[in-house]
């Protein structure tokens, strides 16, 4: 119907082998949402975004995208699927220009198409577009970053993830991707991200989850009150 969500998960466990991380998560976003989800290091962020993407296992659990069963599926199915995930530590092609880094990651989108999908991506990050002729390696370190979430909106997302995307960006940078997402919400783009500054995570979302030791501890939308200390308490173990 209408009204379920884009993603909903479900008691999901994941983790590394056999150590387990993730004690049964629910989780859903909606389309046009933006959801932080926050926590302390080691908490399981990263690996849930991982699990969502198929690029861990999913133990046990029910992940349903656009009303499909994803749990399990390859990263490639879920990418088709409109679940772009922008892997943190994911390096561009320090060889090729910056339009070719953004070309291939449209490789398998209609050929009529990949230009004009290149050309939407760069006009949201004038910091790169202007370097769209020079070498990736030319791009400073956060411009790089920027590029890797060019590369995931050139395939126009129904729910992009992003995993720290502020980490080593100047204040700068840090404004821009924040815009970005603002403006992806505006296109009906669903963003779930995992964001260490607490106040531009709170500017920007719309829900945060809190995950505390594989645990979602606190779920709650941004304009509730009080919400800082709250998280500050969750954090601690005292909700
Ligand atoms: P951070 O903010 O530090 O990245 P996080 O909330 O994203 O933290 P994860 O990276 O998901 O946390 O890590 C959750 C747990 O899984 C931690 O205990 C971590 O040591 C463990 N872990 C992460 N990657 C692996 C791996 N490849 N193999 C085994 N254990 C891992």
């Amino acid at each position: 119907s209408v009204v379920d969500p884009l993603l909903s998960v479900a008691r999901l466990e994941s983790g590394h082998g056999k150590i387990r991380v993730l004690h049964g998560i629910d989780l859903h976003v909606s389309a046009g949402e933006v959801v932080a989800l926050l926590g302390p290091n080691g908490a399981g962020k990263t690996t849930l975004l991982r699990a969502l993407s198929g690029l861990l296992p999913v133990n046990s659990g029910d992940v349903r995208f656009g009303g499909r069963d994803i749990a399990n599926a390859t990263p490639r199915q879920t990418a088709r699927e409109g679940l772009v995930h922008v892997i943190e530590g994911h390096r561009v092609f320090t060889q090729l220009s910056v339009t070719d880094n953004l070309l291939l990651a449209a490789y398998d989108l209609p050929r009529g198409e990949r230009a004009a999908r290149v050309e939407q991506a760069l006009s949201l990050f004038p910091e790169i577009a202007e370097k769209r002729h020079e070498r990736g390696g030319a791009l400073s370190g956060g411009q790089q970053q920027m590029l890797t979430v060019a590369q995931g909106l050139v395939r126009r997302p129904r729910l992009l993830m992003l995993d720290e995307p502020s980490a080593g960006l100047s204040p700068v940078l840090v404004d821009r991707v924040l815009d970005v997402i603002a403006r992806l919400r505006g296109d009906g783009t669903a963003v779930l991200l995992v964001e260490q500054l607490l106040e531009k995570a709170l500017a920007v979302a719309d829900r945060v989850y809190a995950l505390v030791q594989g645990h979602i501890v606190l779920e709650a939308a941004t304009g509730e009150a009080d919400l800082p200390h709250r998280l500050e308490r969750a954090y601690l173990g005292g909700e």
